[in-house]
Protein backbone atom coordinates (compact mmCIF):
# COMPACT_ATOMS: atom_id res chain seq x y z
CA UNK A 1 0.00 0.00 0.00
CA UNK A 2 1.16 3.54 -0.75
CA UNK A 3 0.63 6.00 1.52
CA UNK A 4 -0.24 8.87 -0.98
CA UNK A 5 -1.26 12.22 2.79
CA UNK A 6 1.60 13.98 4.72
CA UNK A 7 0.70 15.91 7.12
CA UNK A 8 3.59 17.71 8.07
CA UNK A 9 5.50 20.21 5.71
CA UNK A 10 7.50 23.05 6.34
CA UNK A 11 8.23 26.28 3.71
CA UNK A 12 10.42 28.99 3.59
CA UNK A 13 8.38 31.11 6.26
CA UNK A 14 9.86 29.15 8.65
CA UNK A 15 13.26 30.45 7.92
CA UNK A 16 15.29 26.97 8.41
CA UNK A 17 13.11 25.63 5.84
CA UNK A 18 14.10 25.88 2.10
CA UNK A 19 11.00 25.31 -0.05
CA UNK A 20 7.85 27.23 -1.90
CA UNK A 21 4.57 26.09 -1.76
CA UNK A 22 4.91 25.66 -5.72
CA UNK A 23 8.04 23.66 -5.05
CA UNK A 24 6.07 21.09 -2.66
CA UNK A 25 3.06 21.11 -5.44
CA UNK A 26 5.66 19.85 -8.75
CA UNK A 27 7.40 17.30 -5.87
CA UNK A 28 3.57 15.92 -4.60
CA UNK A 29 2.65 15.91 -8.30
CA UNK A 30 5.71 14.02 -9.32
CA UNK A 31 4.85 11.62 -6.17
CA UNK A 32 1.23 11.43 -6.76
CA UNK A 33 0.47 12.43 -3.81
CA UNK A 34 -3.05 13.71 -2.81
CA UNK A 35 -2.93 15.51 0.04
CA UNK A 36 -0.45 17.33 2.31
CA UNK A 37 -0.40 20.42 5.14
CA UNK A 38 1.48 23.25 5.28
CA UNK A 39 2.61 23.01 8.93
CA UNK A 40 5.23 26.10 9.90
CA UNK A 41 6.46 26.63 13.29
CA UNK A 42 4.73 28.39 15.76
CA UNK A 43 5.32 32.27 16.35
CA UNK A 44 7.17 31.23 19.68
CA UNK A 45 10.43 29.88 17.56
CA UNK A 46 12.82 32.09 16.83
CA UNK A 47 12.69 31.97 13.06
CA UNK A 48 9.27 31.25 12.32
CA UNK A 49 6.72 33.25 10.57
CA UNK A 50 4.15 35.88 12.79
CA UNK A 51 0.86 35.07 14.03
CA UNK A 52 -0.26 36.71 10.38
CA UNK A 53 1.15 33.86 8.56
CA UNK A 54 -1.16 31.86 9.59
CA UNK A 55 -4.25 34.01 9.96
CA UNK A 56 -3.58 34.68 6.15
CA UNK A 57 -3.15 30.98 4.96
CA UNK A 58 -6.65 31.37 3.62
CA UNK A 59 -5.47 32.95 0.96
CA UNK A 60 -4.26 29.10 -0.81
CA UNK A 61 -6.01 27.17 -2.95
CA UNK A 62 -7.55 24.53 -1.11
CA UNK A 63 -6.37 22.15 -4.53
CA UNK A 64 -3.70 22.99 -6.97
CA UNK A 65 -3.65 20.29 -9.85
CA UNK A 66 -5.50 17.73 -8.02
CA UNK A 67 -3.41 18.21 -5.09
CA UNK A 68 -4.93 19.14 -1.88
CA UNK A 69 -3.27 21.68 0.84
CA UNK A 70 -4.58 21.48 4.27
CA UNK A 71 -3.67 24.82 6.37
CA UNK A 72 -2.03 23.92 9.25
CA UNK A 73 0.34 24.74 11.95
CA UNK A 74 3.24 22.75 13.94
CA UNK A 75 2.57 25.18 17.55
CA UNK A 76 4.93 25.07 20.39
CA UNK A 77 4.10 23.07 23.27
CA UNK A 78 4.80 26.03 26.07
CA UNK A 79 4.29 24.68 29.28
CA UNK A 80 2.78 22.21 31.70
CA UNK A 81 -0.68 23.24 31.36
CA UNK A 82 -0.28 22.23 27.49
CA UNK A 83 -1.04 25.65 26.46
CA UNK A 84 0.40 26.21 22.70
CA UNK A 85 1.53 29.30 20.39
CA UNK A 86 -1.57 30.06 18.67
CA UNK A 87 -4.85 30.26 20.23
CA UNK A 88 -8.54 31.52 20.41
CA UNK A 89 -10.79 31.85 17.22
CA UNK A 90 -7.96 31.54 15.19
CA UNK A 91 -7.86 27.93 15.89
CA UNK A 92 -11.04 27.25 14.32
CA UNK A 93 -9.84 28.81 11.06
CA UNK A 94 -6.80 26.50 10.32
CA UNK A 95 -7.67 22.54 8.68
CA UNK A 96 -4.67 21.16 11.26
CA UNK A 97 -3.27 21.75 14.38
CA UNK A 98 -0.19 19.75 15.11
CA UNK A 99 1.98 20.65 18.49
CA UNK A 100 5.32 19.26 20.03
CA UNK A 101 8.04 19.70 22.03
CA UNK A 102 10.73 22.31 20.36
CA UNK A 103 14.42 23.02 22.58
CA UNK A 104 14.15 26.76 22.11
CA UNK A 105 10.20 27.15 23.86
CA UNK A 106 10.18 24.10 25.91
CA UNK A 107 13.78 23.38 27.37
CA UNK A 108 13.54 19.75 28.27
CA UNK A 109 12.75 19.01 31.59
CA UNK A 110 12.21 15.38 33.64
CA UNK A 111 9.88 12.92 32.27
CA UNK A 112 7.52 13.65 34.91
CA UNK A 113 6.61 17.41 33.49
CA UNK A 114 7.11 16.46 29.54
CA UNK A 115 4.15 13.83 30.54
CA UNK A 116 2.22 16.04 31.84
CA UNK A 117 2.21 18.74 29.38
CA UNK A 118 1.95 16.66 26.68
CA UNK A 119 -1.38 15.24 28.09
CA UNK A 120 -2.84 18.24 29.11
CA UNK A 121 -2.09 19.92 25.01
CA UNK A 122 -3.78 16.50 24.32
CA UNK A 123 -7.09 17.22 26.62
CA UNK A 124 -7.01 20.63 25.70
CA UNK A 125 -9.04 20.05 22.83
CA UNK A 126 -6.72 22.23 20.40
CA UNK A 127 -4.41 19.76 19.22
CA UNK A 128 -5.29 17.11 16.76
CA UNK A 129 -1.85 15.47 16.51
CA UNK A 130 1.35 15.97 18.69
CA UNK A 131 4.47 15.46 16.51
CA UNK A 132 7.68 13.82 17.06
CA UNK A 133 6.45 12.12 20.85
CA UNK A 134 9.63 9.61 20.41
CA UNK A 135 12.16 12.23 20.71
CA UNK A 136 14.55 10.95 23.19
CA UNK A 137 15.46 14.71 24.11
CA UNK A 138 11.69 14.66 26.14
CA UNK A 139 11.24 11.39 27.73
CA UNK A 140 7.40 10.44 28.31
CA UNK A 141 5.19 7.29 30.16
CA UNK A 142 4.53 6.45 26.78
CA UNK A 143 1.71 4.38 28.11
CA UNK A 144 0.08 7.08 29.87
CA UNK A 145 0.26 9.43 27.02
CA UNK A 146 -1.50 6.57 24.46
CA UNK A 147 -4.29 6.13 26.28
CA UNK A 148 -4.83 9.67 27.19
CA UNK A 149 -4.23 10.70 23.42
CA UNK A 150 -6.87 7.26 22.15
CA UNK A 151 -9.11 8.72 24.71
CA UNK A 152 -9.36 12.35 23.30
CA UNK A 153 -9.33 10.89 19.95
CA UNK A 154 -5.91 12.72 19.07
CA UNK A 155 -3.11 11.09 16.90
CA UNK A 156 0.55 10.47 17.52
CA UNK A 157 2.91 10.86 14.84
CA UNK A 158 5.66 9.27 13.80
CA UNK A 159 7.88 11.31 12.58
CA UNK A 160 10.11 10.47 9.26
CA UNK A 161 12.72 12.79 9.86
CA UNK A 162 13.55 11.81 13.50
CA UNK A 163 15.24 8.24 11.57
CA UNK A 164 17.41 10.43 9.55
CA UNK A 165 18.21 14.06 10.22
CA UNK A 166 17.26 14.97 13.79
CA UNK A 167 15.91 13.50 17.04
CA UNK A 168 18.85 10.58 16.86
CA UNK A 169 17.90 7.49 18.98
CA UNK A 170 14.31 8.11 18.44
CA UNK A 171 13.76 4.49 16.78
CA UNK A 172 13.14 2.47 20.18
CA UNK A 173 10.85 4.83 21.51
CA UNK A 174 8.91 4.85 18.23
CA UNK A 175 8.16 1.18 18.37
CA UNK A 176 6.87 1.92 22.08
CA UNK A 177 4.59 4.41 20.52
CA UNK A 178 3.20 2.13 18.43
CA UNK A 179 2.92 -0.67 19.99
CA UNK A 180 1.20 1.32 23.03
CA UNK A 181 -1.32 3.30 20.45
CA UNK A 182 -2.11 -0.34 19.05
CA UNK A 183 -2.70 -1.56 22.62
CA UNK A 184 -4.61 1.77 23.62
CA UNK A 185 -6.73 1.70 20.27
CA UNK A 186 -5.72 4.92 19.52
CA UNK A 187 -4.34 6.46 16.08
CA UNK A 188 -0.98 7.10 14.61
CA UNK A 189 -0.12 9.32 11.64
CA UNK A 190 3.18 9.43 9.74
CA UNK A 191 4.76 13.01 9.17
CA UNK A 192 7.61 13.17 6.73
CA UNK A 193 8.67 16.86 8.57
CA UNK A 194 10.11 18.11 5.43
CA UNK A 195 11.97 21.11 5.65
CA UNK A 196 12.55 20.78 1.65
CA UNK A 197 9.96 20.08 -0.60
CA UNK A 198 11.90 16.68 -1.82
CA UNK A 199 11.49 14.23 1.21
CA UNK A 200 7.44 15.55 0.88
CA UNK A 201 5.31 11.82 1.23
CA UNK A 202 8.76 10.02 2.39
CA UNK A 203 7.68 7.35 5.43
CA UNK A 204 9.53 4.44 4.73
CA UNK A 205 11.41 4.69 8.17
CA UNK A 206 8.41 5.61 9.72
CA UNK A 207 6.68 2.36 7.95
CA UNK A 208 9.08 0.09 9.12
CA UNK A 209 8.42 0.95 12.65
CA UNK A 210 4.26 0.53 11.95
CA UNK A 211 5.09 -2.83 10.98
CA UNK A 212 7.39 -3.80 13.51
CA UNK A 213 4.65 -2.88 16.26
CA UNK A 214 2.53 -4.82 14.41
CA UNK A 215 -0.17 -1.63 14.18
CA UNK A 216 -3.64 -1.95 12.13
CA UNK A 217 -3.53 -0.16 9.17
CA UNK A 218 -6.90 1.09 9.82
CA UNK A 219 -6.51 3.54 12.57
CA UNK A 220 -3.34 5.00 10.36
CA UNK A 221 -4.62 8.33 8.99
CA UNK A 222 -2.10 8.56 6.21
CA UNK A 223 -4.18 5.65 4.83
CA UNK A 224 -6.51 8.02 2.61
CA UNK A 225 -7.38 11.65 2.08
CA UNK A 226 -11.21 10.75 3.48
CA UNK A 227 -9.32 8.87 6.75
CA UNK A 228 -7.67 11.98 7.26
CA UNK A 229 -10.62 14.33 6.47
CA UNK A 230 -13.04 12.73 8.65
CA UNK A 231 -10.77 12.54 11.70
CA UNK A 232 -10.29 16.40 11.11
CA UNK A 233 -13.88 16.44 10.99
CA UNK A 234 -14.82 14.72 14.01
CA UNK A 235 -12.24 16.62 15.65
CA UNK A 236 -14.61 19.78 15.24
CA UNK A 237 -12.69 21.04 12.07
CA UNK A 238 -14.92 22.59 9.07
CA UNK A 239 -15.25 20.46 6.22
CA UNK A 240 -14.13 21.48 3.41
CA UNK A 241 -16.67 21.12 0.05
CA UNK A 242 -13.56 21.20 -2.46
CA UNK A 243 -11.73 18.27 -0.72
CA UNK A 244 -14.22 15.75 -2.10
CA UNK A 245 -13.16 15.28 -5.07
CA UNK A 246 -9.54 13.69 -3.90
ZN1 LIG B 1 8.89 19.70 15.22
ZN1 LIG C 1 8.23 20.00 11.88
Amino acid sequence: MKYLVDTHAHTIASTHAYSTVHDYIAVAKEKGLRLFAITDHGPDMADAPHFWHFVNLRVLPRIIDGVGILRGIEANIKNDAGDIDYFGDYLQELDIVLAGFHEPVFPPADKQAHTRAMINTIESGNVDIITHPGNPAYPIDITAVAVAAARSHVALEINNSSFKMSRKGSEANCVAIAKAVRDAGGLLVMGSDSHVAFSLGEFSQALAIIEEAEFPCDRLLNRSPEALLSFLAKRGHKTVDDFAEL
